[in-house]
């Protein structure tokens, strides 16, 4: 079975709609997302504004503020710490990657872990690593709540993840261990990887390499993720071998269409949960 993640996106943001709704019945305002912007790469610009895009149709309140590239730390910085002291912005988000010149560790700490949006911040990370409540970041969170609509327990289950980057690898190792599944994580330096993803129940592709993951690589009947967004021969793909791969997994998402339009609707979904946990 293909998992759809553009029609689960479309739903999550169509569910945020009323949420925002009964946000702005309640405290007479909109949940509002700062987005900072700094310098011209046409990526970031892309990604940039089809989050705006995604807080219109939602209702959310969107603040987007553009540095040049060749803005001082300082300026930067004072930007951050004038949206972190403003009571009416809920969650700020500064785009990756940043001109050489700005020293993102200092810039993103900046940033108070309430208002986190993208669940980067030690503290969150620290929570999640805990079992506890906070903000966690939207790509892996994204693949948990495709899991869940599927109706897949990761109870039990042997997860793999190939990957261990702090914004999808090692979140989601922890998302799934707080799941009760028993997981393993991969990467550059693994030994033996085709069989360590053989072993896996649920399979979870975050390198950034067209086609690492082919069909002998998986069990019959597992979940297939592929986070990958890579570029081939002018298409986007991902890093599993789709074709020969869908004909072994019980469950697989494409690229794109898969596990992408869900980071954007877990960013709106986790800037409602800090509006309505700030306001509380
Ligand atoms: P990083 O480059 O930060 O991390 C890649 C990871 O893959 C590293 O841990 C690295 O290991 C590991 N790796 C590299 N080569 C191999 C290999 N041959 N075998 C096993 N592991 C390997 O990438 P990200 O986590 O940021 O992103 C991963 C992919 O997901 C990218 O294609 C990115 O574009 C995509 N992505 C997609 C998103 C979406 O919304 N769909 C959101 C975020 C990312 P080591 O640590 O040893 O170097």
């Amino acid at each position: 079975m293909i998992i759809d993640g553009k029609a689960v996106a479309a739903q999550i943001r169509a569910e945020l709609k009323s949420r925002t709704a009964r946000f702005f019945e309640k405290y007479g305002r909109a949940p509002a997302l700062a987005v900072v912007l700094i310098g011209n790469d046409p990526a970031s610009e892309v990604y940039v504004r089809n989050k705006i895009k995604g807080c219109e149709e939602t209702g959310i309140r969107s603040l987007c503020y553009r540095l040049p590239a060749a803005v001082s730390q300082e300026e930067a910085l004072a930007l951050v710490n004038d949206l972190v002291r403003r009571e009416e912005v809920d969650g700020i988000l500064v785009q990756l990657p940043l001109p050489v010149q700005i020293d993102a560790e200092k810039l993103l700490r900046a940033i108070p872990p309430e208002k986190d949006v993208d669940g980067f911040s030690a503290e969150n990370i620290g929570k999640l690593a805990r079992g506890e409540e906070g903000i966690v970041a939207c790509t892996p969170l994204g693949i948990m709540e495709l899991i869940k609509r599927c109706h897949i327990d990761p109870r039990g289950k042997h997860a793999v993840i190939v990957g261990r980057s702090n914004i999808v690898g090692k979140p989601m190792a922890m998302l799934l261990l707080n799941a009760d599944a028993t997981v393993t994580v991969c990467h550059s330096k693994t030994k033996a990887l085709a069989e360590e993803c053989r072993r896996a129940d649920i399979l979870v592709a975050a390198v950034g390499k067209a086609g690492l993951i082919t069909a002998d690589m998986i069990k019959e009947g597992a979940v297939v993720i592929d986070v990958g967004m890579n570029r081939k021969e002018g298409r986007l793909c991902g890093d599993v071998d789709f074709e020969s791969a869908a004909k072994k997994a019980s469950y697989i998402t494409p690229v794109p269409g898969g596990v992408g339009p869900m980071t954007i609707a877990m960013l709106l979904s986790n800037v409602c949960a800090a509006a309505e946990a700030r306001m509380k």
